[in-house]
């Protein structure tokens, strides 16, 4: 957990993850002035494309970013969480991270084009931005398989009973607000 000036705690607090990152993030509209940008560590070598790295490289230049990596009791509770909510096989570990620090800051906003963190956001009380595309229902995913239609909580990857492929399917819960 990073401590704060309280003048800074006023702040509004946003965690960037890399698919903000592409959208040549900072953008005005969403972000205000003074707020506070946060780029998890991790993002830093996990960026691949000469765009996001140029994007990175920029941002780096700006007196509101913090590069932060998150506490390890955060990461454990994203990552229960995840598995509950079925969102585990598809975060990547800088998914993870984005979620996990965000909980580190308390009000913290996460901005996110990306369906899973956006998922696992909803079930955790974390706040969303987004540059095009916005989650409306929360889903609990599950497996089933596609031979005897047993369902499982978790990917694995053939039925333990008959062998076949399991498929996978979510249930909805909308998103109030
Ligand atoms: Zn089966």
């Amino acid at each position: 957990m990073i401590s704060m000036s309280k003048d800074k705690q006023d702040k509004r607090t946003y965690i960037i993850d890399s698919t903000a990152i592409m959208h040549f993030f900072p953008n005005d509209k969403i972000v205000d002035e003074d707020s506070y940008l946060v780029i998890p560590d991790i993002l830093r070598s996990e960026i691949k494309s000469f765009q996001a790295k140029a994007v990175l490289e920029v941002m780096s230049a700006d007196q509101r970013l913090i590069y932060a990596s998150p506490s390890d009791h955060s990461l454990n509770t994203v990552k229960e969480t995840a598995k509950s909510s079925g969102d585990i096989s598809s975060l990547s570990e800088a998914d993870t991270h984005v979620v996990a620090t965000a909980l580190d800051f308390p009000g913290a906003l996460v901005i996110s084009d990306d369906n899973a963190v956006q998922n696992l956001c909803s079930f955790l009380g974390i706040q969303i931005e987004t540059f095009s595309f916005k989650i409306k229902t929360r889903r609990v995913y599950f497996w089933k398989c596609i031979g005897c239609s047993n369902k499982f909580k978790e990917k694995i990857a053939v039925c333990p009973e008959c062998g076949n492929k399991l498929k996978r399917f979510y249930r909805k819960k909308k998103i109030k607000g």
